[in-house]
């Protein structure tokens, strides 16, 4: 390939400090594995940098030389755009650096970080800003789509503590944007994904928490799911923001505080993080328990880093995985009847549908004030299919499918854009609404000709 020839590839090294791999390298195939083992591209090039100039050097070669890109942050996307076939992979994944003021209470991350990672730098000053649930995570690709997670409730959305970010746009100019510089730019990035730019530095608010919360898991039987999540629908509603639950309906891993009978058993559980005094919070999560006769619980004052990392184990990269997903503004009968209906029928051992409580902080936000615009979204119901091997594709994501179908009646409209596949190309219009249009004019200024596509597309058009 004509890409590969050395001349090309040292033209490219002659500015880089980072390492750049052929597929013929060692590391080549390590560094194009992600998450999801649905995605198996090989790109002709893969630039791994190390700095912000580096990413400069790597945008104006793919333009030079007219190649596809895609940006790697932390590889979790389900729909695999971190990586493509034939053209070059910027992987931003050794730019780790996290730097916090706990006097501003202000924290500098770089695009390879992961949650775990900001998460450290942070609660080692006993402070935080709301992340998602599982700490593989890349802090990019999820600030870049919206960001939520346990801490959300009080704090909001990820975007909503996004401070700054230092940005290489399309025609490798790096600028900063932010409520003052830049606004455009810096109002399409929150919740835009990597239509814009690549990001070299993210800044972020982050606020006391911790550095120990009270959280845990009751475990219920699943012939009492439509009486739990009937309670869990109607208790999330009036919950204060501090609290936060949410749902999940899937086969027992072999949680030690479970009875054995109960592993590989369907169940539904709810997990819980109070971000406030655990006294208080022990009070306002007793009615919990008696939403049904739990098969067992564990729940207690632990670090938020333990609990940022949880569901780790449940959710390791390798699998193969195909998601669909719903914002709802009230999780309604038809709903509950419909994640019953399908939680009975899961198709593998690790298929699960999981209900993510947001709302609180996160509703006060005006729909336009960013790119993201699911204001509305109190719930985001995710199916998640999961499975080993590729002979159970079409079983797993036939179930995925048909329960999205079935539940869409009781959705309330928009979508997350981070929980997309790489099939749901036409509900990104409808993920963004009433922002959709400006987002476009914003492609058409930043990123006229649309190098980066790689990423839920906005095409500027
Ligand atoms: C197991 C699991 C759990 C999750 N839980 C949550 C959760 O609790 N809350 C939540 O909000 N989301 C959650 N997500 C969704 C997650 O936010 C998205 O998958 C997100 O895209 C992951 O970011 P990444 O950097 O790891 O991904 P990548 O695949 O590396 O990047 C995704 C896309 O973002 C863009 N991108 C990445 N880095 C940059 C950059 N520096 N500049 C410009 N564009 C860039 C690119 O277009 C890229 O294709 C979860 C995902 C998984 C797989």
């Amino acid at each position: 390939m004509a890409l590969q020839q050395k001349g090309r590839v040292d033209e490219l090294l002659a500015h880089f400090r980072g390492d750049v791999l052929l597929p013929r390298d060692p590391g080549y195939d390590e560094a194009r594995e992600i998450w999801n083992a649905m995605i198996d591209r090989r790109p002709a090039l893969i630039a791994r940098c190390r700095s912000p100039e580096d990413v400069v050097h790597a945008v104006k070669f793919a333009r030079k030389h007219n190649l596809l890109v895609s940006v790697r942050g932390g590889g979790h996307n389900i729909a695999g755009n971190a990586v493509c076939d034939a053209g070059l992979m910027i992987d931003l994944s050794l730019m780790k650096h996290v730097q916090v003021d706990p006097n501003t209470r202000r924290a500098t991350v770089e695009p390879g970080c992961t949650l775990a990672d900001f998460d450290a730098a942070a609660q080692a000053h006993g402070l935080a800003t709301p992340l998602g649930i599982n700490s593989t995570t890349g802090v990019a690709g999820l600030t870049l789509g919206g960001g939520f997670g346990w801490l959300s409730r009080k704090y909001g959305m990820t975007i909503d503590n996004l401070l700054s970010a230092d940005v290489v746009t399309a025609d490798g100019t790096q600028v900063h944007a932010s409520h003052t510089e830049k606004e455009d730019l810096f109002w399409g990035l929150r919740g835009g994904g990597g239509n814009f730019g690549i990001v070299t530095r993210f800044e972020f608010q982050l606020h006391p928490v911790g550095p120990e919360v009270l959280s845990g898991l009751i475990v219920f039987p699943f012939d009492q799911a439509k009486a739990v999540l009937t309670r869990f629908a109607r208790f999330t509603e009036t919950m204060p923001d501090e609290l936060n639950v949410w749902m999940v309906t899937r086969k027992a891993p072999p949680l030690p505080f479970l009875p054995g009978e109960v592993h590989g058993k369907e169940i539904v559980a709810l997990a819980l993080c109070y971000a406030g005094d655990p006294r208080e919070g022990e009070k306002l999560i007793e009615p919990l328990r008696g939403f049904g006769t739990a098969h067992g619980e564990h729940i207690g004052v632990q670090p938020y880093t333990a609990w940022q990392q949880a569901f780790d184990p449940l959710l390791t990269r390798g699998a193969r995985n195909y998601w669909k997903s719903h914002n709802f503004a009230q999780i309604s009968d038809g709903a509950i009847d419909a994640i019953v209906t399908y939680a009975g029928r899961l198709p593998s051992p690790q298929c699960e549908i999981f209900v993510g409580t947001i709302g609180g902080q996160t509703a006060r936000v005006a729909a336009q004030a960013m790119a993201y615009s699911s204001r509305d979204a109190n719930y985001v119901m995710n199916v998640h299919a999961r499975w080993e091997s590729a002979a159970d594709d079409e079983r797993c994501i036939g179930w995925a499918r048909e329960f999205f179908a079935r539940s869409q009646p009781f959705a309330s409209g928009g979508a997350y854009i981070n929980f997309l596949t790489q099939d749901e190309v036409d509900r990104i219009a409808f993920a963004y609404g009433e922002t959709y249009q400006r987002l476009v004019e914003l492609k058409k200024k930043y990123d006229p000709t649309n190098l980066f596509r790689m990423n839920q597309n906005i095409k500027p058009v």
